[in-house]
């Protein structure tokens, strides 16, 4: 399989473009290009139009035309509609996953179980679709009767980050579609492609002309800007950047538009002196280096207690040592490239502070090549908590190690912190696992272990990683409004 293969069966059909957004051919022909690299090679991969202001007002007016009718299937045709789109992203993963590590450089069989967690957000919520429950509520008065039913929140504006850039449109889209609402996805510029060829799939799968809308944009800030201020759309669900995350929560505000944010984490990683430190090195390694650390829920922090620390730190950093770096699609690859030279910068920045305030680099720590964007799997000890790389995310492959003494202080410090996404732990006693576990303030923990998201598990985080959860039956709440019905006069 090739990627040029693979984005010729799902993208290069013109017919696919004009029935993402409702954008006639012709306009779409007249609009401006913008390229998508392959992070590996620098090679241009596609060129698509550069959609604008006008092209999202529409894919929002056709949205809008086409909600009621969606919000008005049964449950079960909905469910339906998902069930053929799970089948057939199935069918056709090895064509996506393939076109999801030319544009977004991940090792191809990171991008396989990518889209395979893609493909199970589509069937949990195609099953969910059928279990939007109401209530009923024993009325004060004999006169009355009073019940509570659950209805879609209307359009949805949809805008997610490239580093997974298929799971996370599932995992928006699959919600709001099982909910009843239409939708309006924006994808980051780095990785449109597989969003592309997942909604051509869509479209093959029979989903109502305008309940699926796809904007090919560079940029996000005009496209979230008429998301956010068009009254037709009543939801913003994003992915990505506190900063940009404020930012739409203040452009959201003047309408008081129901928002779902994912945003940034700076996960600490805690091994407990009781801990299992062979199973914690196992699990630092993929908390860590899972995406090339480009993940929100990556470790950012390792703090290791003084016990383990020195034998922790050498088996780690050995492992660490023996990961493979290069082309994603080489067999036996780990690390893929990051995916764009600011982010290479921010490793080296990151590097060079902690270097300056004392940090010992162990493993790693230089770019692999003058030109391209490979980094070395790195590990640093003797870090303070002055450091950027302690205070701020890397995403990167990039592991600090902090030795610390006191269980008690080291819970305040991984807390101290703006945000409060993911948070991990290896101990044993038992009385510690379930203390720690209640202090931490993080919208998921990873006790001995260091990978947890699933579609079954709300997904998301407290302080200012975000608002909502995406995943479970939780994730599905998001996208309903709650009505109050009182019957009077009985
Ligand atoms: P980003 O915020 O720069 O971009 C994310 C998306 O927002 C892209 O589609 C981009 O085009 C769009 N965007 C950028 N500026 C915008 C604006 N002014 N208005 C509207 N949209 C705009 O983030 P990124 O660098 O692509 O992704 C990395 C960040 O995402 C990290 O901080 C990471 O932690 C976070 N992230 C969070 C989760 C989560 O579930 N919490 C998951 C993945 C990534």
């Amino acid at each position: 399989m090739t990627i040029t293969s693979a984005l010729t069966r799902h993208l290069k059909k013109p017919e696919l473009f004009s029935n993402l957004a409702g954008v006639p051919e012709g306009d779409l022909q007249s609009l401006p290009k913008f390229a998508v690299f392959d992070p590996a090679t620098g090679d241009v991969l596609a060129e698509l139009p550069d959609m604008g202001i006008p092209q999202v007002a529409l894919a929002i007016d056709r949205a809008h035309a086409a909600q009621a009718q969606w919000a008005a299937l049964t449950a079960r045709q909905r469910s339906d509609l998902l069930w053929e789109w799970h089948r057939l992203i199935l069918q056709h993963s090895e064509d996506l996953a393939s076109i999801l590590t030319a544009e977004m450089g991940k090792p191809f069989t990171e991008a396989k179980s990518e889209v395979a967690h893609a493909a199970a957000y589509l069937q949990w919520y195609a099953e969910e679709a059928n279990r939007i429950y109401g209530e009923t509520i024993s009325a004060p008065s004999v006169d009355r009767r009073m019940i509570v039913i659950k209805q879609p929140v209307g359009v949805v504006g949809a805008i997610t980050p490239w580093n997974f850039p298929a799971s996370m449109i599932a995992r928006k889209i699959s919600p709001a579609l099982a909910a009843g609402c239409a939708v309006v996805v924006k994808p980051a510029e780095q990785t449109p492609l597989v969003a592309g060829a997942m909604f051509a799939l869509a479209r093959m799968a029979g989903f109502p002309s305008g309940v699926l809308n796809l904007i090919y944009a560079s940029e996000g800030a005009s496209v979230g800007y008429e998301l956010c201020t068009n009254p037709k759309v009543r939801k913003i669900s994003f992915t990505g950047s506190t900063e940009v995350g404020r930012l739409l929560m203040r452009q959201c505000s003047d309408q008081i538009k129901r928002v779902s944010f994912e945003l940034g984490g700076n996960a600490p990683f805690i091994v407990f002196d009781d801990a299992d430190v062979d199973a914690a090195v196992d699990g630092a390694l993929q908390a860590k280096f899972r995406n090339a650390g480009q993940t929100c829920v990556s470790a950012n922090r390792l703090y290791v207690q003084s016990g383990v620390f020195t034998e922790f730190a050498e088996k780690f950093t050995a492992r660490v040592g023996e990961l493979r770096v290069g082309n994603g699609f080489d067999p036996g690859v780990s690390i893929g490239p990051l995916i764009d030279t600011r982010a290479l910068a921010k490793m080296q920045s990151h590097i060079a502070d902690a270097i300056e305030k004392g940090a010992v680099v162990r493993c790693g720590g230089e770019p692999v090549s003058a030109d391209g964007t490979f980094f070395q799997p790195t590990v640093i000890t003797e870090v303070t908590r002055d450091m950027r790389l302690a205070q701020e995310e890397t995403f990167g492959p990039l592991a600090p190690i902090i030795r610390f003494e006191d269980a008690d202080q080291v819970v305040a410090e991984a807390n101290d912190t703006i945000y409060g996404l993911a948070a991990y732990f290896y101990a044993s006693n038992l009385k510690r696992v379930w203390h720690v576990a209640e202090a931490l303030e993080y919208g998921m923990v990873g006790i001995n272990t260091g990978r947890m998201s699933s579609e079954a598990a709300p997904f998301g985080g407290m302080k200012q990683s975000g608002i909502g959860r995406e995943g479970s039956r939780h994730g599905l709440e998001d996208y309903l409004e709650m009505k109050y019905l009182c019957m009077g006069g009985l």
